[in-house]
């Protein structure tokens, strides 16, 4: 059995980074930058005007002042106007300031007269008008490679004028859940017979990596079912199997692998929940054995297929989002595996919650943080420490 860190270790270790491809904007979201890429244009890209008013010169704009207006800038066309002492333009946002005006007076703030305003307040140089560069200046960098394109950020490469994005690789998963008693949900259940939970878990926690589900299906413990379903799955870029990788007579998925030429570089990782955790290659595919236990399952996924989609996407960060938060209660890890227990993050307190074994899946619906707590470790309530968060 080998630690948990080895395991992650050796799994990143054997996964490649997948060749890039260019995608429209609109098509980026959950990707991640293959490219740096710099600022072509400053933000704001020039001088214009933050308010719907007049564009002045402040020191000509005292409380009282009377201008005249000598033309209207509207926005998306530069009148190329300039105005002096005593003068305004009638402005709107998002316009370009005239030559001449440092300062945008709110229409509010004025009385129109004819072709006179009024100003009713003071004006301070600068007031409303949005500096070219202010924001963001040419050349400078953006967005780093393996960075996670987001809303907002995709909404800033559409500033720039781009209509499309260099990300990586699509990294496409399949699926397979294993067990005799395992019936998918729509079919009728006979005793002894459970639903099969986790292949639509793995195949929505794969979605939310921004991978693709090639296939999500379900495979008896049989031999030869098991060659034709892992056969198919190793066509993907990475097979997830579930349930059949501990050492019963019905676990057959370590010695189909093996039969099929599979290079097995894991099995069993000190995790708790988790232990019977294998990894291999056929091929070129990355193959994971995941435990049957939908707890496992959860744990060992995020702790090592999710890292392992992330490398192959080109992602520069493959770590669970962390968060700290104070004990409710004393923790401690008498046993030989590092321990994920399961809690409810609640006004920045940790409760444990459900049941902390491996098959509680109403207890782990109900988590939204996993605590690692290490072999010997001992937390104490009241205690910060930083969970795992998954949402
Ligand atoms: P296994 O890893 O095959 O020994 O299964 C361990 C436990 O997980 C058993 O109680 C199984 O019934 C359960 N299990 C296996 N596969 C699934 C699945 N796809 N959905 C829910 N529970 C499962
Ligand atoms: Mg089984």
């Amino acid at each position: 059995m080998i630690s948990e860190e080895e395991g992650r270790r050796r799994v990143l270790q054997s996964i490649d980074l997948l060749g890039e491809r260019t995608v429209p904007l609109s098509s980026a979201l959950g990707s991640f930058s293959a490219r740096e890429v710099v600022a072509r244009l400053p933000l704001p890209t020039f001088d214009n005007s933050a308010m719907d008013g007049y564009a002045v010169v402040a020191s000509s704009s005292t409380k009282g002042a009377r201008l005249k207006v000598i033309g209207e800038q509207p926005a998306g066309i530069d009148r190329e106007l300039r105005i002096s002492h005593g003068e305004a333009v009638r402005i709107f946002t998002g316009a370009p300031i005239p030559a001449g005006a440092d300062a945008v007076v709110m229409q509010e703030d004025t009385t129109r007269e004819g072709d006179e305003i009024v100003v009713n307040v003071e004006v301070d140089p600068g007031e409303f008008v949005r500096r070219r560069g202010c924001d963001l200046t040419e050349g400078q960098k953006i967005l780093a490679r393996g960075e996670p394109l987001q809303p907002t950020m995709i909404a800033l490469l559409a500033s720039q004028g781009f209509t499309d994005v260099t990300i990586g690789g699509e990294v496409n998963v399949a699926i397979v859940s294993t067990g005799d008693e395992v019936v998918m949900p729509g079919k009728k259940l006979d005793q002894g017979q459970i639903y099969d939970s986790n292949a639509i878990l793995l195949q929505v926690l794969v979605q939310r990596c921004g991978a693709s589900v090639t296939s999500a299906e379900h495979c008896p413990d049989q031999r030869e079912r098991l060659i034709e379903a892992i056969q198919r799955g190793i066509k993907s870029d990475i097979l997830v199997i579930t349930g059949g990788v501990s050492v019963g007579e019905h676990d057959l998925v370590q010695a189909t692998l093996r039969s099929l030429g599979a290079k097995i570089d894991i099995w069993r990782v000190a995790i708790k929940p988790g232990k019977p955790f294998l990894f291999g290659q056929v091929n070129t595919c990355a193959v994971f054995g995941l435990p049957g236990n939908p707890v496992s399952a959860f744990v060992t996924f995020l702790q090592f297929v999710r890292p392992a989609i992330l490398k192959m996407m080109g992602a520069n960060n493959l770590d669970l989002p962390k968060t700290p938060v104070r004990l409710a209660v004393d923790l401690a890890n008498e046993g030989d595996r590092t321990h994920y227990m399961r809690g409810r993050i609640d006004n920045g307190t940790f409760v444990p919650i459900g049941r902390q074994e491996s098959h509680a899946l109403f207890g782990l619906s109900q988590s939204n943080a996993l605590v690692r707590v290490a072999v010997g470790e001992s937390l104490e309530a009241g205690a910060i420490v930083e969970v795992h968060t998954w949402d």
